[in-house]
């Protein structure tokens, strides 16, 4: 599937950033040239590479540390909103002619997929309630015709044909009558490839456009062909004006260049990609995921999402503050388990962290962590406030009278307590002078 080895390349880069406290400059530029090989290494168009690695520097330099993320997480966020961006933002969707009636103009050189992708957008038409109608214009070859006829059966939708007419601008014409008479509302052409951009086909596709007055012109792209698959959409773009791409055979292409490029070089959104030979093969195409899936870690971005969305900063102010004067109390541990309880539980959290494989904590673990919590809840409610805020007075007895307080056994009491200080001792490590200093992403 596409961007597999990019997929992993960027994910071995943020693999290194991993548990670092404050990245150094020199971090960033190690990081940000692997980035430029794995991008290069996809096959992504060079220019598109330069400027994509600069505005990352920009950017990982500019960004303030956010107190809720790790940089590693941070720097995950910034990398995928820039694919996201590169890929064309928020995306662009197929639209429909105001008048009631669509015309597409499907255009593309010999062999990219152009006619199967007639039918796979007839089939995703219908599914989305639309009535589509198919023209075969590509006169010069007997067998396009044919093969536009084998997949308007197979998408059972109807096609017109008019083997005797030699001018593929009069069939078109011819069709959208048809269609109309039909009772169709959206008409799609499949027009006349060639091996390579010229002359001849670009006048007849310009002829076409003025005959018909397409909403839509698309041009079918083959992503296996990379950089050259950029090079046509840019020329058809220049020489005829497309309003989208379908990028296909993404099924097969494992580096994903085209993809990530097509939008900056061309200027037009990709709105398809096809995934296969079959005709329900074809999805639209959404950059946000497209960039988490490049990244591969489409639950850490929702658990960074997640972090910051739950994330109280007078809170975390207050608790950085005592941890500072080494003040957590078991109410402060108390509340970071509420923190946990926010964002989904241990096993919405578990499930979203990356390296955790499936089924690697069963349902039963995840439960037996929730019934924990449920305990340590139980047990500190039972203690007194000056129980709470200096644990080290829990003497026997104490213990005894909170775990009979709470319905637990001194044993559950005391392993509260073992944990408590160890969560201490790790904090009190992490507050060592200079762990905490507040800084930008980047140290200097
Ligand atoms: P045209 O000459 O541009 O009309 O290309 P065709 O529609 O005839 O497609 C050329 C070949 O590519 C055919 O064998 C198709 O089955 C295949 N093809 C088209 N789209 C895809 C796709 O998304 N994935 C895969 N794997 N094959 C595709």
């Amino acid at each position: 599937m596409a961007f597999e080895s990019l997929s992993e390349k960027l994910q071995s880069v943020f693999g290194g950033l991993k548990g670092k406290g404050i990245l150094e400059e020199k971090d960033i530029d190690q990081a940000l040239r692997e980035v430029k090989l794995a991008l290069l290494e996809a096959d992504v168009n060079f220019k598109v590479v330069k400027e994509f690695v600069a505005d990352l520097k920009e950017k990982c330099m500019g960004e303030e540390v956010t107190k809720s993320l790790t940089p590693e997480q941070q720097v995950i966020k910034i990398v995928n909103q820039q694919l996201v961006d590169l890929m064309g933002g928020a995306g662009a969707k197929l639209t429909y002619s105001p008048s009631g009636f669509t015309t597409i103009m499907m255009v593309g050189l010999q062999g990219t997929g152009k006619t199967t992708s007639c039918g796979k957008l007839a089939n995703w038409l219908k599914q989305n309630g639309k009535k589509p109608y198919l023209a075969a214009c590509d006169v010069y070859r007997p067998a396009a015709i044919d093969q536009l006829e084998v997949v308007a059966k197979a998408v059972k939708t109807p096609v017109y044909i008019d083997r005797e007419n030699p001018d593929p601008v009069d069939i078109a014409v011819k069709a959208r009558e048809e269609a109309e008479r039909k009772g169709c509302n959206i008409l799609i052409i499949d027009t006349a490839g060639r091996l390579q951009i010229d002359d001849t086909l670009m006048q007849e596709l310009a002829d076409m456009r003025k005959a018909v007055k397409p909403h839509q012109i698309l041009l079918a792209v083959d992503a296996l062909t990379g950089q050259d698959a950029v090079n046509a959409a840019k020329g058809f773009n220049e020489r005829l004006g497309i309003d989208g791409i379908i990028m296909t055979k993404m099924d097969g292409d494992a580096r994903g260049g085209a993809a990530l490029s097509a939008k900056k070089v061309t200027g037009k959104p990709i709105l398809f990609m096809g995934t296969g030979e079959k005709y329900d093969a074809l999805e639209p195409f959404h950059p946000d995921r497209m960039a988490s899936r490049i990244l591969g870690m489409g639950d850490m971005l929702s658990l960074i999402e997640e972090t910051e969305r739950s994330y109280d900063e007078k809170e975390a102010e207050e608790l950085a503050r005592k941890l500072k004067k080494n003040q957590f109390t078991l109410d402060d541990f108390l509340k970071q388990m509420h923190q946990v309880k926010k964002m989904g539980g241990i096993g919405k959290i578990i499930g979203m962290l990356p390296g955790v494989q499936a089924g690697q904590f069963s349902e039963e673990d995840v439960e037996k962590g929730e019934q924990e919590f449920v305990r340590m809840e139980a047990i500190i409610h039972s203690m007194t406030k000056a129980e709470r805020e200096d644990p080290s007075i829990l003497n026997a007895s104490r213990r005894k009278r909170i775990a009979a307080g709470s319905g637990q056994s001194v044993s559950q009491v005391n392993n509260l307590i073992k944990r408590y200080n160890e969560m201490r001792k790790m904090i009190k490590q992490f507050t060592k002078p200079g762990a905490m200093k507040k800084n930008r992403l980047l140290r200097g």
